[in-house]
């Protein structure tokens, strides 16, 4: 057998989701920070911090804040909340792996 390993892995796993990410999304040194400009737009809304969906979803104002995160979601680059969903996925995973293995920028997991 004459296969290459290494071409393989690196072909299967490219995820087409995440082809069409802007560099910036792919580098991992940006994961953070763009992740918390997401999580704040989501929970920086209002003060009572409700414990249930029912009460969330009946708040005027977080659910204000709730359409302004898909604007500052596609403003950041992020096509559907799939892709965003992937993107996290894959920098969390890339958080799990030994530095000296992470290109600066990618896009697979
Ligand atoms: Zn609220």
């Amino acid at each position: 057998m004459n296969k290459k390993p290494s071409e393989l892995t690196i072909k299967s796993r490219t995820n087409p989701l995440l082809d069409t990410l802007p560099p910036y999304l792919k580098d991992p040194a940006n994961y953070e920070k763009i992740r918390k400009v997401i999580y704040d737009t989501f929970t920086g809304s209002c003060s009572s911090g409700h414990g249930d969906m029912m009460e969330w979803a009946g708040c005027a104002k977080c659910q204000q804040r709730f359409s302004e995160r898909s604007v500052v979601m596609k403003k950041l680059g992020f096509q559907s909340p799939a892709q965003y969903l992937a993107w996290q996925k894959t920098h969390e995973h890339i958080k799990t792996l030994d530095p000296k293995y992470v290109l600066p920028k990618y896009n697979s997991l």
